[in-house]
């Protein structure tokens, strides 16, 4: 069985995690981002639009409830800016719940990936094992169509 590093041995207790001002490393990966009902009266409060017509004008329909933005697959988020997210204070649940996503806490061959990906891991605030489980179950809804797309 392969040995856990110092780093890891610390998670069993929970995992510090604080995003790092400007990195964009994540919101570079080219692929879709989803966005579930909730998201959408922040998302367009931001943009001073109605529920409707955002949903009309910046979102794609994968079925009811779930939707992506409306944007090319194979490209950064198109709110992807110089300085970071163009839309920080509305982002959709899938960009507030990296890293603690069911498929990168999958394994841990999974989960040291994101570590070399993402400068937020061990550093800032603890989040428990517990607070940690409440997250990936959060984001475990956007999983179907990730693992259907991916396949
Ligand atoms: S890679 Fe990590 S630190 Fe960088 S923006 Fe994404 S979550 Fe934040
Ligand atoms: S919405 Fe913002 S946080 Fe989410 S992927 Fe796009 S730029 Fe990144």
């Amino acid at each position: 069985m392969k040995k856990l590093n110092s780093h890891e041995k610390k998670a069993v207790e929970g995992i510090r995690f604080d995003c790092v001002e400007k990195c964009v490393k994540c919101c570079e990966i080219p692929g879709q981002v989803f966005v579930v009902h909730k998201d959408i009266p922040a998302m367009a409060g931001f943009f001073n639009m109605s529920a409707d017509q955002f949903i009309e004008e910046k979102l794609a329909e994968i079925r009811h409830g779930l939707y992506t933005l409306d944007m090319p697959d194979e490209e950064p988020c198109v709110y992807l800016e110089d300085g970071g997210c163009s839309i920080y204070p509305a982002r959709p649940l899938q960009c507030r719940t990296f890293p603690f996503w069911p498929e990168n806490m999958a394994s841990l061959k999974e989960w040291r990936k994101v570590v070399r990906l993402c400068p937020g891991i061990g550093r800032g605030r603890m989040y428990s094992v517990d607070e940690i489980t409440d997250i990936v179950a959060k984001s475990s809804i956007l999983s179907v169509p990730f693992i259907m797309k991916n396949e």
